[in-house]
């Protein structure tokens, strides 16, 4: 319950520079605007300015609707603090992650795989995917877990049909498909001299054949033909 839904007298005020709510949260915006609480927005030029006299703590914003200044006095003043990414590169890296453009990971899919990364095997929950409440953050928990389950019950792990093989013998170890592949199936081994692709890993997507500068890197299970035939049905409409 809202303070002022308990007591009308108390005043409660929501600056705010943007607002977005989604899902059922929109429910609770309206309710508090039913129960009375004024939203004021400001403009990330011209924020709340907050002085303390007397032992009274005064917040002074604009208010874009009366179009001027407004000094608000308070019992209570809250801070709400912003939520920040702090995942670090090189962890990103290590584990093969992708993150977004604000810094967060990167889902595979947001509505059918919300909780996977591209790489296989690899899963986030929480703050580590995104600004989210506790109650999405145990869900997303929850999910993560059994993803990671469906994995661990496995004594083996099938491939799948299509997957990519290096023909080493044409190979010239510049990597290009290695960068090229986001999945992260391919690794340079060192000791062999070799590009190897993880077959578990290997989603087949082509990306590393499309690279490969001497036709070495090949998808094994596709033919050439499968996509012609598929250009062909949808240059046929
Ligand atoms: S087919 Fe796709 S997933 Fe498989 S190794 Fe090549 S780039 Fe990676
Ligand atoms: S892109 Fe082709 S030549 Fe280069 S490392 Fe990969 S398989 Fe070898």
């Amino acid at each position: 319950m809202l303070p002022c839904e308990k007591n009308p007298e108390i005043a409660v005020y929501v600056l705010y520079r943007d607002m977005m709510s989604y899902g059922f949260s929109e429910t609770y915006y309206t309710q508090a605007r039913k129960a009375g609480v004024i939203f004021i927005q400001y403009e990330k030029e011209k924020k709340p300015v907050v002085t303390v006299s007397d032992g009274t703590v005064q917040v002074t914003t604009t208010d874009p609707i009366l179009g001027r200044e407004v000094q608000i006095e308070t019992d209570l003043l809250v801070l709400a603090t912003g939520v920040i990414p702090n995942l670090s590169k090189e962890l990103a890296v290590a584990f093969g992650a992708d993150t977004d453009g604000d810094g967060f990971f990167r889902e595979a899919e947001s509505k059918w795989r919300p909780v996977d990364c591209l790489k296989e095997g690899i899963f986030a929950c929480g703050l580590f995917h995104s600004p989210r409440s506790l109650t999405e953050s145990v869900a997303g928990a929850e999910a993560a877990a059994q993803r990671a389950l469906r994995i661990l019950f496995r004594k083996s792990l099938p491939a799948g049909k299509v997957v990519a093989k290096v023909r080493h013998s044409l190979c010239s170890l510049c990597e290009r498909c290695i960068s090229a592949c986001p999945y992260g199936a391919r690794i340079l081994d060192s000791e062999l001299e070799q590009v190897r692709v993880n077959p578990v890993m290997c989603q087949g997507c082509g990306s590393c054949a499309t690279v490969c500068p001497n036709g070495a890197s090949i998808v094994e299970g596709f033919q050439k033909q499968q996509l012609l035939d598929v250009i062909d049905a949808a240059v046929s409409f």
